[in-house]
């Protein structure tokens, strides 16, 4: 076997051994004589997995009573539109802090449903920091404030959650979930595709609390009530079985490894090595955001030109590091440092980083 590093931004690198376990299992589970993927989701065996996979995410993300936690489809992208959906009423606004892409995406979809308020807008400083506490000025009418607490794109991270006092914060968490543990007092809810830190592709993971939840529409199509998700433990539908089995085995692993105390200290030297490489390149490397901002999952900087960053990328790619590239949108190059990506795998970047200055400096 010879697998590579892929700094993919998402669909992205997942725990071998989770890979592993899917792969030997995956014809015959548990010497049952089928797949986990072609049983049905009301039987026993899925049953047990799907409970599980919620038990383990309420335990390493220390999710308090009150909050229901829901396996759902649509990515984290259904969920722009189904935050309004369920919680904008007519005649209410909501606040959408924009500081970057994903949270232009989120708050485009709001426009759909209703008002939309911009209490910070980062434009001014091209989304290179994220907003201090003093310079939000939300309004206290609002049905809920809404956050990025990550933007992919931009490499910027909230580096806590803002205080929203008695407005709902909910907060798009898709590429930084389980990377560090979560303020629950501050968060109404929290939701995240799985492609990043979780499992595949296919299922948004949500976390609401109850306060939230019974504020929720009912009017609405079947699958975008939240209320009946809650009723039938994320069972309402066919759910995503295979997502949910690769999220239980990245959790295991997770609890495996020593948990999130582990999660964070990999994180830590991880993203730590990464920037150092890029501070201590007399600024030869150049990451663009302030560096109160940065991203602990996605690391972005820049050369000295276009064409040695495409240089850098291929010859990357050749040594088996892949998918630096940054966002079509923003181009220079990006590192997802999600927590399957292995300490040695940014330690083999970071000795390329250094070489290609060397020769190309
Ligand atoms: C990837 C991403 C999304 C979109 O997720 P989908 O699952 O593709 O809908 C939304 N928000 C953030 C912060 C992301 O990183």
């Amino acid at each position: 076997m010879s697998r590579i590093y892929n700094f993919s931004a998402g669909p992205s690198t997942l725990p071998v051994e989770a890979l592993e376990e899917v792969a030997g299992q995956l014809v015959d589970y548990q010497k049952s004589g089928m797949s986990l993927v072609e049983m049905s989701h009301r039987g026993k065996q899925y049953d047990a997995v799907h409970n599980e996979t919620i038990q383990l995410l309420r335990e390493v993300l220390q999710v308090p009573e009150g909050y229901h936690v829901l396996l759902l489809q649509g990515g984290a992208t259904l969920q722009f539109g189904m935050v309004p959906m369920a919680f904008l009423k007519p005649g209410m606004s909501a606040d959408y802090i924009m500081t970057g892409s994903w949270a232009k995406k989120a708050a485009e979809d709001a426009r759909v449903v209703g008002a939309v308020t911009v209490p910070w807008d980062g434009k001014s400083c091209s989304y290179a920091r994220i907003p201090s506490q003093q310079e939000l000025s939300l309004n206290a009418d609002a049905a809920y404030v809404h956050i990025c607490s990550n933007e992919t794109i931009g490499g910027i991270q909230w580096q806590t959650m803002p205080d929203t006092g008695s407005i709902p914060l909910v907060c798009d968490m898709s590429s930084d979930i389980l990377s560090r543990p979560l303020a629950w007092e501050k968060i109404g809810m929290a939701y995240a595709g799985a492609q990043k830190n979780l499992a595949p592709a296919g299922m948004a993971l949500v976390i609401m609390s109850e306060h939230m939840a019974s504020a929720a529409r009912t009017d609405l199509p079947a699958y975008l009530r939240y209320d009946l998700h809650i009723k039938e433990n994320s069972l309402y539908n066919t759910p995503p079985t295979f997502v949910v089995w690769m999220t239980q085995l990245t959790l295991k692993w997770i609890k495996k490894i020593g948990g999130m105390a582990e999660i964070e200290r990999r994180r830590d030297e991880k993203a730590g090595m990464l920037y150092s490489a890029i501070d201590n390149s007399s600024g030869y490397y150049r990451c663009p955001v302030d560096p109160a901002s940065r991203s602990a999952m996605n690391v972005v900087w820049r050369l000295p030109s276009e064409e040695l960053e495409n240089q850098f990328l291929k010859q990357a790619q050749a040594e088996g590091l892949s998918g630096l590239k940054g966002h079509r949108s923003v181009g220079g190059c990006r590192a997802s440092i999600y927590n399957a990506m292995p300490v040695e795998g940014v330690k083999t970047l970071t000795d390329f980083m250094r070489n290609f200055m060397q020769k190309n400096g």
